[in-house]
């Protein structure tokens, strides 16, 4: 990987930005701080990767450092989230297949806490979130979702240029009834949003 150090000397703060970004980092934001004398701590803000080191290490010092905690971050991040690189690979495939891959998220992610919804999809920074409740659903359920996130990102509103984007997934209806029956038999159908009026839908 390609870097450019753009600030390094001390007292300053450094930007750095990833020239060939591979591992997810982002923009690097490197802070100096006075009060810290020997440890550096790093973490994940947004899109960008915040490193914080003391004000007294030198230039190299903070090109090692920020190297050896982007290096954790990634370990860390491939420990954490195994399962979104494979749920991430799966849309982009769906993406291809079926929406001739106009379709591009900067994003696919499991969620926990999304227990009305069995997806979603923010247009506005293209990130897609799926719940964790479709993990044990048949493969078909999951696709479904997922080509249903990925055609909101070309069209955000649920009509018929939306459902045309989908007509190419052969399973669409029969995903549509799982979601349905599950959600019956579970009876954890919110009933006051008009969009789970029907409960196949996704959103
Ligand atoms: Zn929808």
């Amino acid at each position: 990987m390609q870097r450019r150090w753009d600030v390094g000397a001390p007292g300053t703060r450094g930007r750095y930005r990833a020239v060939v970004d591979q591992g997810g980092d982002g923009e690097v934001d490197v802070r100096r701080s006075h009060r810290r004398r020997r440890t550096v701590s790093a973490y994940r803000e947004g899109q960008r990767t915040v490193v914080l080191i003391p004000a007294r290490f030198t230039p190299e010092q903070e090109r090692e450092w920020v190297a050896t905690m982007l290096t954790r971050l990634r370990a860390k991040d491939r420990r954490r989230r195994p399962n979104d690189a494979a749920l991430a690979a799966r849309a982009a495939l769906l993406s291809q297949r079926h929406l001739a891959g106009r379709a591009r998220p900067a994003s696919v992610a499991w969620v926990d806490n999304q227990q009305a919804r069995w997806g979603s999809c923010t247009p506005a920074d293209a990130t897609i979130r799926i719940s964790s409740r479709l993990r044990p659903m048949p493969s078909y359920v999951l696709d479904y979702v997922l080509l249903h996130e990925l055609a909101h990102l070309l069209q955000p509103s649920h009509g018929a240029k939306f459902w045309a984007l989908l007509e190419s997934y052969p399973l669409t209806e029969r995903a549509r009834g799982f979601l349905q029956g599950y959600s019956l038999a579970c009876g954890d159908l919110p009933a006051e949003e008009p969009e789970h009026a029907d409960p196949g839908t996704v959103h």
